[in-house]
């Protein structure tokens, strides 16, 4: 059976060490998360993720979801009763705004206890999990009267969002959408249209449902500029905030697919049901886009959440089992065979694990520190600085970090052998679980080309500039401490191939966008190194000062010296690599004609 504990000691040390989230008691909300409250957060929530949720986790995988014969859908046993202890806890309300009846405590604590509802239950986590990037939607384009009926009760956890993209013929391109918004005499519109693969589209486990969807108006360019964003309810919601009648949304089907058994991803169907534009009309995209933000990083907190659950049994797993001997000599000769421990191909993939693992997580952490500081921070400059850096490393937090996540699931599962692939052991779960992360809320592929066709050149290059700047400034701080300069060298060589490439982008993407196209992957893995490197720095220091100060935590914090070497000497030289492959642009990727891939 698989286990699972939310590692809120290495969360709070990320929080408190190296984001030091005290330094910012100047940021609104900011003031009551003290130490002692975000570890009493952390470990309530932590607990309830692994005592309530996590047990429901292999059910819901093999049980999954019921769309039943009036159209609604049943959701694994054990989930409603989960949600309402979620729900009756107060646990959606963390980061909501207190106006609308949320804590409004620092995003950063919200984050930490997120990955441990979703190392604990994927699955579980996704039915309230796109609602705070609904309410963000709401709050930033809706009307008053929107926010005021709508927003308390998506933040109290009552009723739950969706975001409606996808359509059968559209999904990077929502150009092509065809679902219709023709006006009504009233103000609203009736929607009409299929939507599929809408995550938690209909469950059983809110009062109701809040969709998000995208739509045309009669008239509107046939491109993404003709995009307009609607609220349409399931239940319609009267003047004095009761529930009315069914809306004309129904789930037509439930996909079955690879992983995430547990969540319902619905095809809808809209028969003219009725619906409230958010924003102005053909701005839509830029609406949703304030949702799909927050759900990226949200996705690239899955590929860490995953590949923590992954690596723990792993952990223990490697302890078990014996088989075979050290290579330097028996390590325990009374027994018939030593532990896996002692393999140093079994300790590869359980250090890239480990690095990997507390890399994303410094770095998730600190994405959601940024988010909060673009929003509130007291200077105009901090705001600007906050804002650039988190734009330009959220698709490097969702790609990179689900491409991590992916991979250090498989190398887990590998770290059992055949076990690994035999249900029981719960390992290939979340390889299953982990792969979705790669795909949605726009591919990997979709957010390189963000980083690079979009991200690099905004405002004439200024974010990447900042983030060579900030990187640039915390190698310069620890070049000259003996034990942080193995770290330092390291980074900045990767920093130096980074700086390199994004030269070779800009003499060479301009004459061919196919060189920009065909860089942007490598470039968002070069960029992920530098970044998760940058934390491993930062992670070390933290170390370094906590030994220095004299705690008594020394197995904890050396573990975390070592494993930055580690980042430093097997994972940052892949940065040389990563820029030869840019460098050698596009033309071999583009030479062949679609025919001349057919077999011979
Ligand atoms: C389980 C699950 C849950 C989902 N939940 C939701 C949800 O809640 N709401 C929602 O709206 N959608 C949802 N989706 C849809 C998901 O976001 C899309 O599947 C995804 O964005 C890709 O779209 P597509 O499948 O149409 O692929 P396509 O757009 O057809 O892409 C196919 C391939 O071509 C590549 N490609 C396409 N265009 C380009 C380009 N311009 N440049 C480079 N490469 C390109 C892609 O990267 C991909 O590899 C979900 C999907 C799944 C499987």
């Amino acid at each position: 059976m698989p286990q699972y504990r939310a590692p809120v000691k290495d969360s709070k040390f990320v929080i408190d060490h190296v984001v030091g989230l005290d330094r910012y008691a100047n940021v609104p909300g900011f003031q009551a998360a003290t130490p002692d409250l975000v570890e009493a957060v952390l470990e309530e929530g932590g607990k309830f993720a692994s005592e309530v949720l996590f047990p429901l986790n292999q059910i819901g995988d093999k049980i999954g979801c019921t769309r039943n014969a009036d159209a609604t859908v049943t959701t694994p046993p054990g989930f409603k009763d989960a949600f309402d202890q979620y729900v009756g806890a107060g646990w959606t309300t963390l980061h909501g705004p207190e106006e609308f009846g949320g804590q409004g405590m620092p995003m950063i604590v919200a984050t930490a206890f997120n990955e441990y509802v979703l190392s604990a239950n994927q699955a579980f986590e996704m039915y309230h999990g796109l609602t705070s990037g609904a309410v963000a939607s709401i709050l930033t384009k809706g009307s008053q009267e929107q926010k005021d009926k709508y927003v308390p009760k998506m933040v109290a956890g009552d009723w739950t969002g969706t975001m409606n993209l996808t359509e059968p013929h559209c999904g990077t391109d929502l150009g092509l959408i065809k679902t219709r918004a023709v006006p009504q005499a009233d103000g609203s519109y009736a929607i009409t249209g299929t939507k599929i693969f809408i995550s938690a589209g209909e469950h059983d486990l809110s009062e109701n449902i809040i969709h998000l969807v995208l739509a045309k108006t009669p008239g509107a360019p046939e491109s993404s500029k003709g995009i307009s964003l609607f609220i349409v309810p399931k239940l319609m919601v009267n003047d004095d905030g009761s529930l009315g009648d069914r809306n004309a949304v129904t789930c037509g089907s439930i996909e079955h697919k690879m992983g995430i058994h547990g969540n319902a991803t619905c095809v809808m169907n809209y028969d003219g049901a009725t619906g409230f534009m958010v924003g102005e009309e053909n701005k839509g995209l830029a609406a949703m886009f304030i949702m799909m933000n927050a759900a990226r990083l949200g996705v690239g907190l899955q590929g860490l959440a995953q590949a923590e659950v992954a690596y723990q049994n792993a952990v223990h797993y490697a302890n078990d089992r014996r088989q075979g001997r050290a290579l330097t000599g028996p390590k325990e000769p009374n027994e018939k065979a030593d532990t896996l421990f002692v393999h140093p191909d079994v300790r590869r993939m359980l250090m890239e694990a480990k690095a990997n693992t507390e890399g994303l997580r410094a770095l998730c952490l600190w994405g959601s520190l940024l988010v909060d500081l673009a929003h509130n921070a007291p200077t105009e400059v901090e705001r600007q600085d906050a804002d650039d850096l988190v734009s330009l490393l959220t698709p490097v937090i969702k790609g990179y970090g689900t491409d991590k996540g992916f991979e250090t699931t498989v190398n887990c599962q590998q770290v059992y052998g055949g076990h690994g692939y035999i249900e029981e052991w719960g390992m290939e779960q979340y390889v299953r679980d982990a792969r979705i992360a790669q795909i949605y809320e726009g591919t990997n592929g979709i957010q390189a080309m963000d980083l690079v066709g979009r991200k690099l050149a905004l405002n004439g290059g200024r974010a990447i500039q900042l983030f060579f700047k900030v990187v640039s400034e915390d190698i310069a701080a620890a070049e000259g401490d003996e034990k942080l300069a193995v770290l330092a060298a390291a980074l900045k060589r990767a920093l130096g191939e980074l700086q390199a490439a994004t030269m070779w982008l800009m003499q060479n993407g301009m004459t061919n966008p196919n060189n920009v196209g065909a860089a942007a992957y490598s470039y968002m893995h070069l960029t992920g190194i530098v970044v998760v490197g940058m934390m491993w720095l930062r992670m070390g220091q933290a170390a370094q000062n906590l030994l220095a100060a004299g705690s008594e935590d020394t197995k904890y914090l050396e573990a975390k010296l070592v494993t930055a070497r580690f980042f430093a000497e097997r994972v940052m030289p892949d940065a040389g690599a990563l820029r030869r492959k840019i460098e050698g642009g596009s033309e071999t990727l583009m030479a062949l004609d679609p025919e001349m891939f057919a077999v011979a």
